[in-house]
């Protein structure tokens, strides 16, 4: 249990604040009812993550009364589905007392299920063998919401069943009508039964935030009711909790409630918490005083109301770059280099934040159909997407359709799982989704480079060592001063060509195979992977340019049976004394190849602040 915490000091200021009221009058008129103890006073908030804040006497039971409608209204659309239920019982506000013995003559139906007339039609619907059958189903409903076993209070079942005469009179009157089907006594007999069952403030909080988490009980983690359900709960509380006070309730508290005349109030706030209140003095309709008023406090200090201070929806969009600025992390060849620098403008990524709802999604919408050029390929980026509805759903599949039509192609990438099950239940296909960015923009880069005729040369060939990257400028009489100076070496797979720690020495040229730069994790046997080399380009080269005996500074290792050109930096002092204008011309190439590295790489932070 929590001591203390900014909001339970918050809810205690609240309980000593308004502890002192003496207005309301507890319920007299079930006989058993005004026993009640007026000073008792508990308040309860719990959140659908199931912490809770709770003072006063808020694990003291009393009976639930009317706070059991809206969770039996539930149990009967489960059973019968809203059309048959909707026959039955509509969802109107009255503005009438929830006792009052008045029903829409034009539908022939009580008006809601919040108030008397309506509950017990709706307790009526209630599947089941036999009275015994049917209350086991409503308590085993309750308990899954409260997360724990109830009782029932006999004796207040008792004093109402015996004086009810008010609700037995409105059961007749539907009866008469044919709202009602059945056996009238065993019908009535369970509304008194469910009225009577036993809560704390605290049961009532976590049935609230049953409520406010989408149907699961946040102790238990349950699924109590469909999400479904719970909408049609909350519409009802909201439209006809508070009986003729339920249009106040909404202009000045704003969330869904119900109240029961045994001091229990029970509000919601959809996503983020449940409150249970237990005060027994009620005003002249029945609803809880303090109840009221702890409600409207806390309303106003947090700006709980459901239509206060909307946040007015943002971008989703955190970044957006195009392959050009930001290019996947495989090696390439410098003619692919060359040609991806001119062609991977058709690259569009966009790094997606946040909530995907409707107002976010519509402008990504805008922004993607107003890219100017019209993109090739489109990346959607969800690694730190958030909630995404329903809405985004459809919104997400529209771009598709239009992607489709553009034959533009859309991958996304980083989504989570959930995501990518809803998607594909809206035809989206499997290949629609790479893990990360970085694989996608590699395979856009591989389509680019296909259409374009760019593939890599066939790596099963040793490459010469005039054919490498770095000597593509160098001529014959260059090279032969070259050669001379690099030793071939030959290594298995899983061979270190490179051992991070160790002195740098050497610089390699890889001519056939592949190798793979990983750094080891601390405390794991684990290795990150950097880069993968591929033939034709060079590595160890930044060794070159520190002055001071450098070490390495991560793992190389053969992939394959690697077969490289080694340069060792010793050597390199002949060709100093021997061919100096070549020595130069060396540096230079290696000199330029690290710069195009340093501007591909500021180009890739500069994306990052655009
Ligand atoms: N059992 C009570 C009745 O039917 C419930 C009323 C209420 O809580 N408002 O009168």
């Amino acid at each position: 249990m929590i001591r203390s915490s900014p909001i339970l000091n918050c809810i205690n200021y609240i309980h000593e604040r308004y502890s002192n009221i003496s207005n309301g009058q507890v319920a007299t008129y079930i006989p058993e009812l005004a026993k009640a103890n007026p000073d008792f006073f508990g308040i309860c908030i719990t959140t659908p993550d199931g912490q809770t804040y709770e003072v006063g006497e808020s694990q003291h039971s009393f009976t639930i009364q009317s706070i059991s409608k809206p969770f039996v209204y539930g149990l009967a659309l489960a059973d019968h589905g809203v059309d048959k239920v909707m026959s039955k019982v509509g969802v109107e506000p009255t503005g009438e007392a929830f006792n009052s013995i008045i029903f829409d003559e034009v539908y022939n139906r009580p008006y809601n299920p919040m108030v008397n007339a309506g509950a017990i039609a709706t307790t009526a619907l209630i599947k089941g063998n036999g009275y015994e059958q049917r209350f086991k189903r409503i308590l085993t409903m309750f308990e899954e919401f409260a997360g724990r076993s109830l009782s029932i209070d006999e004796e207040v079942f008792q004093s109402e069943k015996s004086t009810g005469h008010r609700n037995r009179a409105i059961a007749y009157l539907e009866l008469n009508a044919g709202m009602l089907e059945g056996n009238l006594d065993e019908h009535l007999d369970l509304y008194f039964r469910q009225c009577s069952i036993l809560v704390t403030a605290k049961d009532l909080a976590i049935m609230a935030a049953t409520l406010a988490n989408n149907g699961i009980n946040p102790i238990t983690q349950q699924k109590v009711v469909n999400p479904k359900e719970v909408r049609a709960i909350l519409s009802v509380m909201a439209s006809c909790g508070m009986y003729d006070f339920s249009g106040e309730w909404m202009y000045r508290i704003g969330l869904p409630a119900k109240s029961g005349v045994g001091g229990g109030i029970i509000a919601v706030l959809p996503g983020q918490f449940g409150i249970g209140t237990f005060s027994p003095p009620l005003d002249e309709r029945g609803n809880s005083v303090r109840g009221i008023k702890v409600c409207e406090e806390l309303s106003q200090q947090f700006k709980f109301h459901l239509f206060d201070s909307h946040p007015v929806s943002q971008t989703c969009v955190s970044r957006t770059y195009t392959g050009a600025m930001v290019s996947s992390k495989r090696q390439r060849r410098v003619f692919q280099r060359d040609f991806l620098d001119q062609e991977s403008e058709k690259i569009l990524v966009y790094e997606l934040k946040g909530d995907l709802y409707f107002a976010t999604l519509e402008k990504l919408t805008r922004q993607l159909q107003n890219h100017q050029p019209t993109p090739q390929f489109i990346i959607l980026d969800g690694h730190r997407v958030g909630n995404v509805n329903s809405s985004a759903i459809t919104l997400l599949s529209e771009i598709k359709e239009w992607c489709l039509n553009q034959e533009i192609i859309l991958f996304l990438t980083g989504f989570e799982d959930k995501i990518k099950v809803s998607l594909q239940a809206n035809d989206w296909q499997n290949e629609m989704f790479i893990n990360n960015v970085d694989a996608a923009l590699e395979w856009c880069e591989n389509h680019l480079l296909s259409e374009g005729n760019q593939q890599n040369i066939t790596v099963t060939d040793q490459l010469l060592l005039e054919d490498m990257d770095i000597f593509k400028a160098f001529t014959t009489e260059e090279m032969a001063a070259i050669t001379p100076l690099f030793t071939e070496v030959f290594y298995q797979p899983d061979d270190f060509i490179v051992c991070e720690g160790e002195e740098a020495k050497r610089l390699f040229l890889l001519a056939k195979g592949r190798a793979t730069v990983s750094l080891k994790l601390p405390q794991s046997e684990e290795r990150k992977r950097l880069t993968t080399y591929i033939p034709g380009i060079a590595f160890g080269e930044l060794a070159l340019f520190d002055i001071d005996i450098s070490q390495r500074t991560a793992d190389i290792m053969a992939d394959t049976e690697v077969v490289c050109y080694v340069l060792e930096f010793a050597r390199l002092k002949t060709l100093l004394n021997t061919h100096p204008e070549v020595y130069i011309k060396l540096l230079q190439t290696f000199g330029k190849s690290l710069v195009n590295t340093i501007k591909r790489a500021t180009l890739e932070i500069r994306s990052l602040s655009v």
